[in-house]
């Protein structure tokens, strides 16, 4: 195997072997671009060297092979004392780690070769500066020297001087300071710093790919899902100088801005200065606009660049660059990063410039991207006064008083007030504080942090690891860098897309991107917002090209009348438990508590004009659409009184001689009802099959409904759909019985209703006999929550508040198999129940409705599977449309 790549040998498409940073470095210079000459040595090199603990035997002679050439070309020889080749060492992974990695500049300097540049460049402060950086940067990052003591001494030699700034130390002082550091490195690590030249770029390699494994680094992977395995790749590229005078510089650039997506001139530029400099806020940079006043010609071929850049790579594109002497040099490119509204605003810009297709359109978007776009956010027209910022851990703009500790939270917001929860972190016994806030915020931890995971779990508004702000919950107050103290009840605001935090309340408006969903804005429109008019027409390249259906998870006209609006082409799941609610509890509890069939058959007949009453409003709402019904699933309990309430009750009355007997019947059956584990206990079809009766309403109401709608002129096209079903037996009984309850009533009304019966899969044992539960169904809908409940073990109401956490720390799964389809367990249930239950019946309908419908790498996968439609709630509705999309492209 080949472990160096020169520049002139890779391309944009070897990210694997190269790196980002090396892929492109190795496409701009065949592009012809101006691009110090260099080499990548392979990610896979650091792969051996992470494994083995050494380098691969062949390393070492290729190295010494593209120096040779590297020093030929440069006409000058690595550290050579009259005129030294210098050279970067860069890390350069796959996927970009800002800041994880090491870095060394100036590598080739020694006390010999320092003259010899002084000479070359004919500025002594300059050699001088850049050796000093050398043993600073690479005492810190390859020797392990605790930087701090590089800064304390370049301090006191300002103090010294009476000088505040760097730029005005000169040569003699920062000879005086390369001593300094050199006895620090002699001093720490017990060795002089290396004065060959050759021996610094091998030790500055090795750190590099040591940096693959620090602590930052493993962290920021975990949090990011980047795999740990990748390595990285290294980049030795020859040194040019942006400090050699004013007519030399450093900036940063973008192709257009990743803001908006606007075609101009956006970056910064600093004179006389290196990256790091720039990096650093040492001084201001100006705008890199003015650059063209500064030096023309090298502007004129930045923009010439940029735009080959932009047609080449298709894309936005962000730069480094350096003009060392009037001399334009390419550092760096990418495919740069930008907002979610720039990604689609850019995504139809380049359409229309024809540099991309409407399928390629697509993959440039995402639905995580289209659901950010989707909250409300601050109104950042009025005026803000900003407390500091965090990680933007889950999105929103929450406003509330801010409290403390979970108590305070429940118990403000039961009194109607609107509280954000402020923890330095926050742990389960936070849990009933987490809900009852509109937002959280903790000045530790990550994008994993219990917080920041609860808290997206809930679609809660997050802020975490906001540590420039100090939370003493003590003392109930938070202060700011600049010491401003938020005091318990204080209003604040945070914006979990942003991470930023602001005192008082900031007004909140309403997504444009919703308001366009909903039919109150149209893309149309004269004054039609840029960002509408580009998800417009996303939406409709990805409605054009999808196959996978979208449907709701809806249980009531309105939610229906909502998804509808939003794209919905059905309801896939109405949870009828839903309808039984509030006074109608009630009713199931006197069904529940019937002795006799006369007691369950009153209580039956009540219930069942409400029923009929609800699927009339929902069959209108989706009048030629499907609508899936499912039948009654949760357990009974759930529709009667807590055991231990009423056990309290029940005892205080027995103590005063005054029990009713309701309440001791009822207490009884709660008793006999109550189940260890009810998730797995009576509930789903098998309730059908214990409580005469129930199931054959159920199905009379929804024919009924459609009945009368059918009557009405209506076109109502309703499914029922058993849940829980675990063998064919139990379908096929509760079959025989619906047909029979439909054909009277058919007959009745004098109508065809065409409807049809299927079962949910979301028991392993049903997944693994969907073959023969297909027999008996006319559809399947995949139920991925019980689902992924029983095949993992797991209690989907509990699991989040435990030990997920410390799952998604550990690295166990990146992210929640509840959130994203588990595709080797679960999904593998699956995909070969859906090819079991087809080759039954060839004409069965697939579809899932479980959370799963909503999330953008689970639709991926369902259309892989090919299933026929998913269903999720209404506001991911979009977001699912633009999946299946993309799914398609
Ligand atoms: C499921 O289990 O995936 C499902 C959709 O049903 P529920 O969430 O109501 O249990
Ligand atoms: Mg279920």
């Amino acid at each position: 195997v080949k472990f160096v790549y020169d520049f002139t040998e890779g391309n944009k498409d070897l990210k694997d072997l190269l790196g980002g940073k090396g892929a492109n470095l190795a496409e701009m210079t065949n592009l012809g671009l101006p691009v110090p000459p260099g080499f990548t040595i392979t990610t896979e090199a650091c792969k051996v060297y992470l494994e083995s603990g050494t380098e691969p035997a062949a390393l070492r002679a290729e190295v010494s092979e593209h120096l040779n050439a590297l020093e030929q070309q440069m006409g000058k020889k690595l550290g050579q004392a009259d005129d030294p080749l210098l050279v970067s060492v860069r890390s350069g992974a796959k996927f970009s780690m800002p800041g994880m990695m090491d870095t060394v500049l100036n590598i080739g300097l020694s006390d010999a070769s320092v003259s010899g540049l002084a000479a070359q460049a004919g500025d002594e402060r300059f050699a001088w500066d850049s050796y000093r950086r050398l043993i600073q940067m690479f005492g810190k990052t390859v020797l392990g020297v605790d930087g701090e003591l590089f800064e304390e001494a370049l301090e006191e030699a300002k103090r010294d001087k009476g000088v505040t700034v760097d730029v005005d130390l000169d040569a003699a002082d920062l000879r005086a300071l390369v001593e300094q550091f050199k006895q620090i490195v002699a001093k720490e690590t017990g060795r002089d710093f290396p004065q060959d030249a050759r021996e610094q770029m091998d030790l500055a390699i090795r750190a590099v790919f040591d940096s693959w494994n620090t602590d930052r680094a493993k962290l920021y992977r975990r949090q990011e899902r980047i795999p740990g395995d990748l390595g990285t790749a290294v980049n030795v590229c020859s040194m040019v100088f942006g400090n050699l005078g004013p007519d030399s510089g450093t900036g940063v650039a973008f192709t257009r801005d990743p803001a908006s997506g606007q075609q101009g001139v956006y970056g910064d530029y600093l004179q006389n200065a290196q990256g790091e400099d720039v990096v650093a806020g040492i001084r201001n940079t100006v705008p890199l606009a003015d650059l063209e006043n500064i030096d023309k010609a090298s502007y004129d071929e930045l923009m010439q660049i940029m735009e080959t850049l932009e047609t080449h790579y298709k894309d936005l594109c962000d730069i480094e660059f350096t003009i060392e002497r009037g001399k334009l040099w390419m550092l760096q490119t990418r495919v740069g990063k930008r907002t979610a509204g720039a990604a689609f605003r850019i995504a139809t810009q380049l359409v229309d410039q024809g540099l991309i297709d409407e399928a390629e359109a697509l993959q440039r978007v995402t639905g995580a991207q289209l659901a950010q776009l989707m909250f409300p956010r601050f109104d950042l027209s009025a005026k803000s006064d900003l407390l500091g910022r965090g990680i933007a851990a889950s999105p929103g703009a929450a406003v509330g008083k801010a409290v403390f500790d979970s108590y305070t939270a429940v118990k403000w917001s039961r009194s109607g007030e609107k509280v954000i929860l402020i923890r330095r972190e926050t742990n389960p016994d936070d849990l009933n504080g987490m809900i009852a806030a509109e937002g959280i915020l903790t000045s530790r931890g990550g994008k994993t942090s219990h917080a920041a995971v609860v808290a997206r779990g809930m679609g809660k508004t997050c802020v975490c690891g906001a540590e420039e702000l100090e939370v003493d919950t003590k003392s109930r107050r938070m202060t700011t860098q600049d010491g401003t103290v938020v005091e318990e009840g204080d209003v604040v605001s945070i914006d979990g897309s942003t991470g930023k935090v602001y005192a008082g309340e900031v007004p909140v408006v309403p997504s444009p991107v919703v308001e366009y969903f909903e039919g109150r804005m149209h893309a149309g429109a004269e004054d039609a917002d840029e960002l509408v008019k580009a998800v417009h027409r996303i939406m409709a390249y990805a409605d054009r090209v999808r196959r996978l259906r979208v449907r709701a998870n809806a249980d009531n006209a309105e939610d229906a009348a909502r998804a509808r609006r939003f794209g919905a082409q059905g309801i896939g799941l109405c949870r009828t438990e839903h309808m039984f609610l509030g006074e109608r509890r009630e009713m199931v509890e006197r069904l529940i508590l019937a002795d006799t069939d006369a007691d369950r058959e009153a209580a039956l007949t009540e219930l069942l004009p409400l029923q009929k009453t609800d699927f009339i409003e929902l069959f209108e709402a989706m009048d030629g659409l499907p609508v899936t019904v499912r039948l009654l699933d949760p357990p009974l309990h759930e529709f009667l009184p807590d055991i231990t309430e009423l056990s309290v009750r029940v005892a205080l009355a027995e103590a005063r001689k005054d029990a009713n007997e309701n309440d001791l019947r009822l207490l009884q059956a709660v008793h006999k009802l109550h189940e260890q584990n009810p998730m797995l206990g009576l509930r789903g079809v098998r309730l059908g099959l214990v409580i005469p009766g129930l199931f054959a309403m159920q199905v009379r109401a929804i024919a009924e409904a459609a009945a009368e709608r059918k009557n009405a002129k209506g076109d109502p096209r309703a499914e029922i759909m058993i849940p829980l079903v675990g063998t064919v037996q139990e379908l096929e009984i509760v079959r025989e019985e619906a047909e029979q309850v439909i054909a009277e009533v058919e007959k009745r009304y004098g109508v065809s209703l065409k409807l049809t019966l299927g079962t949910m899969i979301e028991l392993p044992r049903a997944a693994l006999t969907a073959g023969q539960i297909a027999e008996s169904a006319d559809f399947f809908s995949f139920g991925t929550n019980d689902l992924t409940q029983t095949v993992w073990g797991f209690s989907r109401d509990d699991v989040e508040a435990s030990f997920f956490t410390a799952y998604l720390e550990k690295g166990i799964f990146g992210v929640s198999p509840f959130e994203t389809i588990d595709k080797d367990g679960v999904g593998s249930l699956v995909r070969n129940a859906a090819a079991a239950g087809r080759a039954t019946r060839p004409d069965l309908k697939l579809g899932v409705c479980g959370e799963h419908g909503g999330d953008p790498e689970s639709v991926h996968f369902f259309h892989e599977v090919g299933l026929d439609y998913v269903s999720c709630s209404p506001f991911r509705i979009p977001v699912a449309r633009l999946e299946a999309g993309r799914a398609a492209a």
